[in-house]
């Protein structure tokens, strides 16, 4: 389900004719050598490709136009080796629709003191011909991400690698296809949204389906099949049966496995990578889909509760950045549930009614099987477990209406001081930064809701590089913020925006 193209980025490299052919093949081999290294460094996730020294105005125009059309290509590196004049760059920069990246490098590390004459200058002015071009790049008003730095230096590169992400979250956007199994539950303000504006700017495709649709794909999943997965879910979870009849609890495991099956059926046929429900809104479903949905998330699949579109698409849109991560700890919808306000041990305990992805699980993962106090249908079987120490972002997409906002909050996730054995509900447990009083405080004048797309594998950054690629505003909540500034962040986001 995950499985995310092998894209590919290009490694545009800027200069003229005015040095000679000499310099121009030092300008290439160089380029070359920079390629090859970093591809070599393992801290690149997706492999850079070296193109022909871009020197005149045709050739870059062509160069940036075979990106665009290069469904594997997913970005641009340019770096000016020497000087490049930046209007030879106009046309090809205004039709160029792949994410940018300016690496302002230089090939020589440290100045050669003994030997330093003007040949090299003029082949080595990367600190000149940068200027030249990002000149231009910031006069056209393009988004684009600059990393400045020795290309040996592993902080360099582990930039670049962050950024590529971003890059791929952008290309990837306009493929996210969200299903809707209901409306959104009555009343709620934050779960609603522009479906045709969240197209135009993230290019997502919001449908919805009548809920019997999907039951009836569940219901004519085999009992066969329903079996193999029940015994599967028996081998890999513990189960608490918790005094239940163990027949009757496998009876309701059963349910779960035959929703798991027939929904992601339903998914696959019909091409959609995220799925909200509605407990309110069930249908022909004996469940709220419960330890489905987790199993789903799991595969990489969106989620968002009771008929939370832009949160399942954020978390899909999550989950394809972070494909891949070394040592990956998780990507998971979540809601702000309840506080702990005891002094120095402040923050917030996430939860939902049974949704949680088990991806950022630490620990043993059980299935309990217990009431739900809201809807009218059987005790869904759910996956209970609690969620990795860390660090970790949280993410809110608002509709304000006239426009889009992403609120970014870094987070510290840590164990409850002890167990909950009465909660039946996978759980996470953070303190937002700077503090929970100013991080609460920031994140409800901002707008953001209690339903949050969370991961422990991307940063602040790379969110916020991703809305601006998108042309909407990133607000931060970070170890820096403090309300008075941030609220000026707000009336500079309101003035931009609008
Ligand atoms: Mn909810």
């Amino acid at each position: 389900m995950l499985a995310t193209k092998n894209y590919k980025f290009w490694f545009c490299t800027g200069s003229q004719d005015l040095y000679g052919d000499e310099c121009l093949a030092h300008v290439a081999e160089h380029a070359k050598i920079i390629v090859g290294k970093l591809n070599e460094s393992g801290l690149l996730p997706y492999e850079v490709v070296w193109k022909p020294t871009l020197i005149t105005n045709e050739l870059i125009r062509k160069t940036f136009n075979e990106a665009n059309m290069d469904g594997d290509c997913a970005g641009v590196i340019v770096w000016c080796h020497t000087f490049s004049p930046a209007k030879s760059w106009i046309l090809g920069l205004k039709e160029l629709r792949k994410p940018l990246l300016h690496f302002h490098t230089q090939f020589n590390e440290e100045i050669p003191y003994d030997t330093i004459d003007m040949d090299f200058m003029n082949e080595n002015q990367a600190a000149h011909g940068d200027r030249e071009w990002g000149h231009i790049v910031t006069r056209m008003g393009i988004e684009r991400k600059i990393v400045v730095g020795h290309w040996s230096d592993a902080n360099v590169q582990s930039r670049i690698g962050s950024w590529m992400r971003t890059a791929v979250g952008v290309i990837e956007s306009s493929h996210i296809r969200v299903m809707r199994v209901a409306d959104n539950m009555r009343n709620v303000a934050v779960t609603e949204g522009d479906k045709v504006e969240a197209q135009l700017k993230f290019g997502w495709e919001v449908d919805t389906y009548p809920v019997n649709e999907i039951a009836e794909a569940v219901a004519a999943v085999s009992e066969s099949d329903t079996n193999a997965l029940v015994d599967e879910y028996y081998e890999k979870y513990d189960i608490l049966l918790e005094g239940r009849d163990p027949e009757e609890f496998k009876r309701h495991v059963a349910v779960q496995a035959q929703i798991e099956i027939g929904f992601e059926r339903f998914l696959e046929e019909k091409n959609y990578h995220a799925i909200v429900t509605h407990f309110g809104d069930l249908g022909a479903l004996k469940q709220l889909p419960g330890l489905a949905i987790q199993r789903l998330e799991e595969k990489g699949y969106g989620f968002g509760a009771e008929g939370d579109w832009k949160v399942a698409a954020m978390v899909r849109l999550m989950k394809i950045m972070t494909a891949g991560v070394k040592d990956a700890k998780g990507t998971s919808m979540l809601e702000d549930y309840t506080y702990n306000l005891v002094k120095g041990k402040e923050g917030i305990l996430q939860a939902h009614m049974l949704e949680i992805c088990p991806s950022i699980a630490d620990g043993p993962i059980s299935i309990k099987c217990q009431p739900l106090s809201m809807g009218d249908r059987e005790d869904p079987a759910r996956l209970v477990f609690t969620s990795k120490e860390g660090k970790g972002i949280a993410t809110s997409l608002i509709d304000l209406g006239n426009r889009f906002r992403l609120i970014i909050n870094d987070v510290d996730c840590k164990k409850v001081e002890k167990p909950m054995p009465k909660l039946p509900v996978a759980t996470n447990f953070w303190t937002p930064q700077p503090d929970l009083y100013t991080g609460a405080e920031a994140w409800i004048l901002a707008g953001g809701a209690h339903h949050t797309a969370f991961t422990y594998d991307l940063t602040a950054e790379q969110m916020g590089d991703w809305a601006n690629a998108m042309g909407i505003e990133a607000v931060y909540i970070d170890k820096d913020t403090n309300i008075r500034d941030f609220k000026k962040d707000l009336m500079l986001g309101n003035l931009f925006y609008r």
